[in-house]
């Protein structure tokens, strides 16, 4: 008698490996090249210029005109990488970061910039300037 197709198919395949990657239990698929992961931010290259703000169609960016730097709120960002194109200065990139459920809309993982960092920030640039005023007074002094 002759097999059917499918049922040949489905013979076959009873005797071969799973398809399938376990994950958890292995490492995730690899991502591949250009993947665009979570946007990473390098708050020290940001030189202010408020172009990723303009471009973001998600409002995920706000800029902090106090110490001229922006930050983020990752729970809206939908990947888009417009921000990494239009950044003059290259301080923004999309990493290779995708496992990033939590309980947490506010979550750390989510944000970059956050509060203690900005008062941090705006810290130094009060003691930049000090120290600029103190300076100039001595030169003033001086003459
Ligand atoms: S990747 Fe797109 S959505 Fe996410 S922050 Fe950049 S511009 Fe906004
Ligand atoms: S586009 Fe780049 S340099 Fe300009 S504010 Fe955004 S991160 Fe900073």
């Amino acid at each position: 008698m002759k097999v059917p197709p499918t049922l040949s198919t489905v013979l076959g395949n009873l005797f071969k490996k799973p398809a399938t990657n376990p994950f958890p239990v292995s490492e995730p698929v690899p991502v591949p090249e250009g993947f665009r992961g979570k946007l990473v931010y390098d708050v020290d290259k940001c030189v202010g210029c408020r172009l990723c703000v303009m471009v973001c169609p998600a409002g995920v960016i706000e800029y902090v005109p106090e110490v001229r730097k922006v930050t983020f709120w990752l729970g809206r960002c939908v990947f888009c990488q417009q921000c990494v194109d239009v950044c003059p200065v290259n301080a923004l990139r999309m990493s290779d970061e995708f496992l990033l459920a939590t309980t947490d809309k506010y979550d750390d993982n989510l944000r970059w910039l956050k509060e203690d960092e900005v008062e941090e920030l705006k810290r130094k640039l009060e003691e930049q300037k000090k120290a600029k005023e103190a300076a100039k007074k001595a030169a003033e002094k001086k003459e």
